[in-house]
């Protein structure tokens, strides 16, 4: 294991807080080799290769993986055939060289899927082999993904494409070892940035997952990755991450968990059925108001639906039925292209306050997915006087993220959470002003949680390529008036 870690940790760029270790029931994974304090640098790592998604539209800068409309898309300076967003981006990053627009060039069938991230793993072979030792380490989950029709279609896109126009690139590899190439790349790669650029590191492939992880990566405009912890961590405990969006229900992550990643977790989110405390899959009892709940999300032996307070029971088909019901009747709402802004809040609020409280919890799943499109268009159409209902909605994603995960711990979506309160406690004060009622308790008091929820979003953003332009803005303005006012 020593001389494994000591392979799969060449890309870091300086010495771990975390070694790779045979864990007792989920293979291997990366444990703490000292005690840690939240927002510890565990690791930091370079990637192995970087390059567009797997699905991605016709046109993308084969730089930045940026996707591009007809109108704003630039010939590759060498006219090997891939289109860039700008000429600026071809010079300033290194992802689309010289020599990958030579092998380019003969590539005649240009249905630019797939290839050209494997094509990049592919000359490691050549310029750089130990990396492409070590790239093979990692897991492929090619058994898994026989029946998968997404390998049928690597055959042709990548597979077929590779071997009849690259022949001497894949020399002495057979369909079998592409595919298994193909397979490390779903399995393995990290999201990242917004563009979906799909991004592949030895040592962060190791790290485990929980749904309540107590780490998070971040990853920055230079497509390295940093593992951060998101609470403290003892010496020798396990590091994980969340492959999974923290305020989804345990029903859709262990979907996504089997279907993307072919592991049913075991983690103490997904065998409480109560989703510690939050009840994002429960059901309202119609006999006593209690909550309905699985006795197991991920074992069907047990389909019954029990209350908490009462001896009703149900089955896993009825609820799921009603749950469908709510989410119906939202969806059709929020995808009619027809309805005007007031008559789509309308019939959202309407909705919400037929269901919410009586058929779901109001932090459920569904509920939660609903209040956040309210936000959302409130916040498109600023005549909608609309800032006390927003505040409220997004103060309590924060608080169900704080139940979930507790108190004092760091995540990316707390940042955003916490930089949107912000905003909105900006246009709430000013908004007082305006009506002259802004009296000096609320002064102090709004003032002061303006205060705490920008510079927590900046401690948990600011190094994050995905952090919103406006926090860098504001935050630098701080800086220059607190640079004045000390002079
Ligand atoms: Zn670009
Ligand atoms: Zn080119
Ligand atoms: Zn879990
Ligand atoms: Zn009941």
């Amino acid at each position: 294991m020593e001389s494994l870690w000591k392979d799969l940790s060449c890309n870091l760029k300086q010495a771990s807080k975390a070694v790779l270790v045979q864990t007792e029931n989920a293979g291997r994974g990366l444990v703490a080799t000292e005690n840690i304090q939240r927002d510890d640098v565990i690791l930091t790592e370079t990637p192995v290769i970087s390059g567009p998604p797997q699905s991605i539209g016709p046109y993308f800068c084969a730089n930045c993986s940026q996707p591009l409309s007809d109108g704003v898309l630039e010939d590759c300076l060498n006219s090997c055939g891939l289109k860039m967003c700008s000429k600026k981006c071809q010079t300033t990053h290194q992802r689309h060289d010289e020599e990958e627009c030579a092998l380019v060039k003969k590539v005649k069938d240009k249905s630019f899927d797939q290839w050209l991230t494997v094509l990049r793993v592919l000359r490691l072979r050549k310029s750089k082999s130990e990396l492409w030792k070590r790239f093979n380490i990692l897991e492929d989950h090619l058994e898994d993904r026989k029946e998968c029709p997404i390998m049928k279609r690597n055959k042709s896109a990548v597979w077929n494409v590779l071997h009849h126009y690259l022949p001497e690139l894949v020399e002495g590899l057979s369909c079998e070892d592409v595919m298994k190439i193909c397979g490390i790349l779903d399995a393995n790669s990290f999201r990242i940035d917004k563009y979906g650029t799909r991004g592949i590191f030895l040592a962060t492939s190791m790290v485990n997952h929980d749904c309540l992880s107590n780490a998070r990566c971040i990853f920055d405009d230079m497509g390295h990755v940093t593992i951060k912890a998101k609470k403290s961590i003892a010496e020798g405990d396990q590091i994980t991450i969340n492959y999974c969006a923290v305020l989804t229900n345990t029903e859709t992550r262990l979907d996504k968990l089997k279907k993307s990643k072919y592991f049913i977790c075991n983690c103490s989110l997904c065998l409480d059925p109560t989703e510690k405390g939050t009840f994002m899959s429960a059901v309202i009892c119609p006999k006593c108001k209690g909550n309905l709940l699985p006795e197991s999300f991920s074992d069907p032996s047990v389909p019954d639906w029990q209350c908490d307070k009462c001896q009703f029971f149900t089955t896993h088909e009825k609820v799921t039925k009603l749950v469908d019901a709510v989410k119906n009747s939202y969806n059709k709402i929020i995808s009619n292209p027809r309805t005007f802004v007031l008559e789509k809040v309308a019939e959202l609020e309407s909705l919400l306050k037929k269901r919410c409280g009586s058929v779901l919890p109001p932090t459920h799943q569904v509920i939660l997915d609903l209040k956040l499109d309210l936000v959302n268009i409130y916040d498109a159409d600023q005549k909608l006087d609309s800032v006390n209902k927003r505040l409220e909605i997004i103060v309590e994603r924060i608080k169900v993220l704080q139940i979930l995960e507790g108190d004092d711990t760091d995540s990316r979506l707390k940042g955003f959470l916490l930089f949107r309160k912000h905003n909105l406690l900006v246009a709430k004060i000013a908004g007082l002003q305006r009506k002259n009622s802004l009296n000096e308790k609320d002064t102090k008091e709004l003032g002061g949680q303006l205060g705490i929820s920008l510079t927590e979003s900046a401690r948990l953003l600011l190094h994050d390529q995905g952090c919103p332009p406006h926090l860098i803005e504001v935050m630098s303005m701080c800086m220059s008036n607190n640079l004045r006012s000390n002079t």
